[in-house]
């Protein structure tokens, strides 16, 4: 497939191994043939050879569209850049690229660890399906570092990480981890869900991660107009995870890859504005008599403030709270006064959501009760803040 080294080799430039992602993401497909800035569409299953021998070859560059197109290998390349991955693979979702790296890892008999803040769908697909195959996936306390240090056993395959956690946002010392467990085995493989920071802020495999996840459905996408995930992998898992893509079949048609594509040049962007709406909006729900607490690592008295400064520097659109007078009945109460706040699940888009985060599943407790996770887009921030103030007048 194609890798960080091919993509660079596009650009006649000297030195362009110092150049920053963003210039190299916006040069690399300037297509001189035609002169057109965007990516081409290539949509296509059939391959057309020119005799019999061409076609029973197996070493073609393009044989069949689940195998590659111009348009989804432009997109595995450009993961790829962003990542420092060796290879990268398209999936259906984001969920999908989740399990197919449980898949491809684990054999029955395994063992996995993964941390308890988990993606739910994933933790599911752990407990319903994994347990078919006689593989037990144990949940540790990102909190607590004896908690995946215990837990380790000598059959452990896979240590799957998602940092910062989902809807409450605990951020794990990736770089720590990775080093304590390479330490303890050298058969274990360690993965991570990089969905809420992108490749574009944060480099897993850079960190010591040899399977680095995103969900390209989220920021990557930009507009929730598509459902597409990415499984980046170092070259040592590269042969692996080809052979399973060709196995299970996965990929994306042309048209999803072309949209995330196009969205990749302004993810930074995007992201430096849905930061600075969230400190607004961390600030103004930290003052509201109505909020008893708020999860976001940007603020100073989190205990993922000083990791977070080191790794990301930059959040996403994303942040938490607890009600003071915490209740379903309040909760819903507040979603349902809500008017330019959207109710629906997923974030990444333009537009604010909100949504009661489902945490019931978890082992180890943050808190009691439940959580009301915002998505903050690109209305206007007052608008947006007298939306939440009006909504939370309507709780007394
Ligand atoms: C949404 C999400 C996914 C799944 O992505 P889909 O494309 O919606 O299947 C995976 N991981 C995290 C952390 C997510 O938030």
């Amino acid at each position: 497939m194609v890798n960080r080294t091919d993509y660079l080799d596009k650009i006649e430039i000297d030195n362009k191994d110092n150049l920053s992602d963003s210039t190299v993401l916006i040069r690399a497909f300037d297509d001189m043939s035609n002169g057109f800035v965007n990516n081409s569409l290539v949509n296509g299953s059939t391959i057309l050879f020119r005799n019999a021998s061409e076609m029973i070859k197996t070493n073609t560059k393009y044989s069949y569209g689940t195998h590659g197109t111009p348009t989804t290998n432009d997109l595995c390349a450009a993961i790829s850049m962003l990542e420092r991955s060796n290879e990268t693979i398209i999936t259906c979702s984001g969920l999908m690229a989740l399990t197919i790296s449980f898949l491809c890892i684990l054999k029955p008999g395994d063992h996995a660890l993964a941390v308890d803040f988990v993606y739910y769908p994933l933790k599911r697909f752990c407990k319903l399906f994994l347990t078919r195959f006689n593989i037990h996936v144990d949940f540790f306390d990102p909190r607590n570092e004896y908690s995946l240090k215990t837990l380790f056993r000598t059959n452990t395959k896979l240590v799957h990480l998602e940092s910062p956690c989902s809807n409450t946002f605990e951020i794990i010392d990736i770089y720590a981890i990775c080093k304590y467990i390479k330490q303890r085995s050298n058969k274990c493989i360690i993965s991570m869900d990089n969905s809420w920071a992108t490749p574009l802020i944060y480099k897993p495999i850079t960190q010591g991660v040899d399977i680095s996840i995103c969900a390209l459905t989220k920021y990557p996408a930009g507009c929730s107009d598509v459902i597409i995930g990415s499984i980046s992998t170092t070259k040592e898992l590269s042969l692996t995870f080809n052979n399973v893509r060709g196995l299970i079949g996965t990929t994306s048609n042309g048209y999803n890859c072309l949209l995330i594509l196009k969205s990749l040049k302004t993810t930074t962007i995007r992201l430096y504005y849905h930061h600075n709406s969230v400190i607004k909006i961390n600030t103004y729900l930290n003052l509201s008599c109505h909020v008893d607490y708020v999860f976001s690592p940007l603020q100073l008295r989190s205990p993922d403030h000083q990791l977070w400064k080191r790794d990301y520097k930059l959040s996403n659109g994303l942040i938490s709270f607890i009600l003071k007078k915490n209740s379903l009945e309040n909760c819903k109460k507040f979603l349902n006064n809500l008017k330019i706040f959207g109710l629906g699940w997923s974030w990444g888009g333009y537009k604010s959501l909100a949504a009661i985060a489902d945490i019931k599943h978890r082992h180890f407790k943050t808190n009691n009760g439940p959580i009301i996770r915002l998505q903050i887009g690109f209305e206007d921030i007052n608008d947006l803040i007298n939306d939440l103030e009006s909504s939370f007048q309507h709780l007394n």
